[in-house]
């Protein structure tokens, strides 16, 4: 698959989480999509990020859970659902609130990516192998 092929899939994929999280009454805004690699750069010293973020590829998006009422939800737990959602659409799809640090889960819940799965060319990003990464974006 060429990446332009898989951004699209990613955000095909998109469109249905947003879709299903507004059918479970709740509402999203867009937090990062793209990333510029400049930006990924900064995140990356300051300890937010990584510099090979898939934002940078267009394959990972930060949304914003709210309820009906306008209320904004930024612990993972609520997002939970919505990742076990997410993680069904494709095989390729991981879920912020299952990434690892040093063993321990971390809160990137609003966090949605699509991994990278090229003919012959993966970017390092962990272990593939289970899918998991040990650190955040
Ligand atoms: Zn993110």
């Amino acid at each position: 698959m060429k990446l332009w092929q898989q951004q699209t899939l990613f955000a095909l994929n998109v469109s249905k989480l947003i879709q299903y999280i507004n059918s479970r009454e709740f509402s999203v805004t867009f937090g990062d999509a793209y990333r510029a690699p400049e930006m990924a750069a900064i995140y990356a010293k300051e300890g937010k990020g990584i510099i090979n973020s898939l934002h940078c590829k267009r394959l990972a998006i930060d949304l914003n859970l709210f309820d009906l009422n306008g209320d904004y939800f930024s612990d993972q737990k609520y997002y939970e659902q919505f990742g076990v959602y997410w993680e069904s659409l494709h095989d390729n799809n991981r879920w912020g609130g299952n990434f690892t640090k040093h063993g321990g889960k971390i809160n990137d819940g609003n966090h949605f990516e699509m991994r990278e799965d090229l003919d012959g060319y993966k970017i390092a990003l962990g272990d593939f192998t289970t899918g998991k990464r040990d650190f955040p974006l």
